[in-house]
Parts: C-alpha cells; structure tokens; sequence
C-alpha cells in the first residue's frame, strides 16, 4: 500500500473509533511520524493532506526542515537535551515531551529569546516503565503548574508513550489514566484553560487511546511503514 492508501485507512479507523464514542472527528489530531524517513516519503504525505509531523530528533527536524512547505507542523515527540533546545525553538509547533523543569525553563528562555511562544505537553511515564522518559504520575501536577507560569511557553496537555504491546487492550489502563490526571490537574489551574490535549496512542493503540480520550496520536509505522534504521 502506498502513504497515501496508508494515511486513508488510519484517517478511516479514526473517524470510526470516533464515532463509536460519540465523538467528532475533528477532535483528533493525526500527526505523522517521519523519524528515520526519507523527504520523499513526508512530501507524499504531505502531498496527501498530511500537515502534521512528528520526529524524534532534532537533526532530523533541522535536516528536513527547510526541505519541505512551511506550512507543516512540526512536532518534537522524542527526549529533547536542553543544550538542542536553540536548533529547533524557531522550527518547532509543539514540544511533547517536556519531562524536567530544567527543560520547561530552557524552552521558555530560548522563546522569550526568539520573541516566540512554544505549545508545550508534560510528557507522563504512566506505566512507570524504566526504559521510558517522562515524569512520573506524581510529579506530573507540579511540573505543568511550573510550566503554566512561565513566559514564552503554552502549556497545552499531556502526552505518554504507552509500553509495546501487541495487545492494544492491556493499554486501556494507562490512556485511562493519564486521562484522569489530566482532568484532575486541569481542575485545580482554575486560569489555564487550554490543557485540554492529549498526545496518546501509536501505531498498535490509537484506536483504544481514541476511545479514552485522545485528542492526537502519533503514527509511524501504520503511515509509513517499518522503519529503516540505519
Ligand atoms: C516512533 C514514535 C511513535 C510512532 O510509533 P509507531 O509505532 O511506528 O506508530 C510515536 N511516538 C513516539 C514518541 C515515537 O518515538
């Protein structure tokens, strides 16, 4: 199947998952993840309807950047060092996986410097797995009232990276949860209304993390196909 063909059944599964819980289709974002793919590969997608996509490294999102329309939105979803924070600031739509208040403050000093708000998401450890980033359930409250108080970034939601299943239904939990601690957060920032997004669910899960309340997931493998590392 082609990117195009692959992008046209996700966008299917979408609009049903969607429709099963009586949500709009339009509420979910899908971003496409490019990490590992050549520029020819996202400008089909792109040439398909796709704005949005995701990567995992800041070389790659400098190296492809200039190389493709303006209009995309690019999407920063892997561990980001605070010292490549400078290389993509300016380049960036959001940045998903804000997991240090180090980090939150060197992302708002380099946006106060370029003049620029970042939308930023506190990236969640839900299943507290050790091979994975991301705050832990506990610290995710303190972290995101940290952000929400700083200059030149927007704090727009959470986001988790789920374990490798083959089983998307053993993930249920963690979409459920990361959920729950976003509503919970959310309730208690009486001024901030706009951590309302959820960046959940990939290849193997979106459709369950559809139904639990995702308002972007990110595909790679089921857009592009398996990765090819070199
Ligand atoms: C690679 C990656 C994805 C996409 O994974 P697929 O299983 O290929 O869809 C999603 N999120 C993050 C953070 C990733 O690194």
């Amino acid at each position: 199947m082609s990117i195009k063909d692959n992008l046209v059944s996700v966008q299917k599964n979408i609009n049903e998952a969607c429709a099963r819980t009586g949500r709009d289709s339009s509420s979910v974002c899908l971003i496409a993840v490019s990490k590992t793919k050549p520029v020819s590969d996202l400008k089909e997608a792109y040439d398909a309807g796709c704005r949005d996509f995701g990567e995992n490294k800041v070389q790659e999102i400098m190296d492809k950047y200039d190389k493709l329309p303006s209009d995309i939105r690019w999407h920063m979803i892997g561990h980001l060092q605070t010292n490549k924070v400078k290389y993509i600031i300016d380049k960036v739509y959001m940045i998903h996986s804000v997991d240090s208040i180090k980090l939150a403050d060197v992302i708002s000093k380099e946006a106060v410097k370029h003049n620029t708000t970042v939308k930023i998401l506190i990236e969640v450890n839900v299943a507290d797995e050790e091979s994975k980033f991301g705050t832990g359930l506990s610290e995710a409250g303190l972290l995101y009232d940290h952000a929400c108080d700083l200059p030149g970034i927007e704090v727009c939601g959470f986001m988790t990276v789920a374990p490798y299943t083959v089983d998307a239904n053993t993930n249920r939990q963690y979409f459920v949860a990361l959920r729950r601690l976003s509503v919970d957060i959310i309730k208690q920032k009486k001024d901030n209304g706009n951590g309302t997004q959820l960046s959940m669910g990939m290849t193997g899960d979106y459709e369950v993390a559809i139904e639990e309340g995702s308002t972007m997931v990110r595909v790679g493998t089921g857009i592009f196909g398996a990765r090819n590392y070199i």
